[in-house]
């Protein structure tokens, strides 16, 4: 397995490039101009060190055994349990997919889990530059199993959604499945959004909204946050984007929108 890391990630600390990966002592690690050091362990690049999630929800995606049973059992189910109607990923990714422009070069897979959507973006377009970054080790090294037995070259990158490790105006195309529910300070996710993007961004968010047959209380815990149906779509217009396409089924929400030109 060979880990590359695009010139886009940059240092936590201090916002300098890295130089590509290298081995050292059976140790692999990223080091930028300023001479900080990053582990990379299973092919992930760990911008974060020691976890700390501060929710229930993220702390659940921690554990090893979520990261097993997460795209093997509860993913494939979860939008036609939670839309109360038959929504298989056969419905769910070609409408992320129609969202992506074909001209998109640097594509970034937000709050990644396994990278379902990241491997949708990296088989449709296999000349970008494909970038998954979440918080869990666990879920970020199955996400690269997963996309080394897709054949699909894809960084992943542990880091935090609030402050990302990632040049200004850099992403072409970002993609969020089912992440904006479990995200702490929104404001801040926003900001950064708007900041890494390009001028002529889009955007596309899969989100659960607080309507319908399943009640908020069973969703509504452990830094679970469901949504109104316009929430979403307000937030995007006033941090610079207009929505394109919005579908719903039953809680599932799936927008499109690009950076105001
Ligand atoms: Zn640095």
């Amino acid at each position: 397995m060979h880990t590359t890391i695009p010139t886009c990630i940059v240092c936590p600390q201090c916002s300098s490039g890295f130089t590509q990966p290298t081995q050292q002592d059976r140790n692999t690690y990223v080091q930028c101009a300023q001479g900080h050091r990053y582990p990379v362990r299973s092919g992930v690049i760990d911008l974060l060190g020691a976890p700390r999630p501060q929710s229930i929800a993220a702390w659940s995606n921690e554990w090893r055994i979520t990261a097993w049973a997460y795209e093997r059992l509860w993913r494939p189910r979860s939008l036609s349990i939670l839309s109360g109607q038959p929504f298989p990923y056969s419905r769910e990714l070609p409408a992320v997919a129609a969202a992506i422009p074909s001209d998109a070069r640097v594509i970034l897979d937000l709050a990644c889990s396994n990278g379902l959507y990241a491997r949708t973006a990296a088989q449709q377009n296999p000349q970008a530059t494909v970038i998954g970054i979440d918080r869990s080790l666990p879920m970020l090294i199955d996400a690269q199993r997963r996309a080394v037995a897709a054949n699909v070259q894809i960084t992943y990158v542990r880091a935090d959604a609030r402050s990302l490790p990632i040049a200004t105006a850099s992403i072409d195309c970002t993609l969020i499945g089912g992440s904006l529910n479990e995200m702490e300070e929104l404001p801040r996710i926003w900001d950064e959004l708007s900041r890494i993007s390009t001028s002529r961004a889009s955007l596309v968010s899969m989100h659960l909204l607080r309507r319908g047959s399943v009640s908020p209380r069973l969703l509504g815990f452990g830094g679970i946050t469901l949504f109104g149906a316009d929430d979403v779509p307000t937030s995007l217009h006033t941090t610079g984007w207009v929505v394109t396409t919005r579908q719903q089924t039953g809680i599932v929400q799936i927008l499109s929108a690009q950076r105001h030109p």
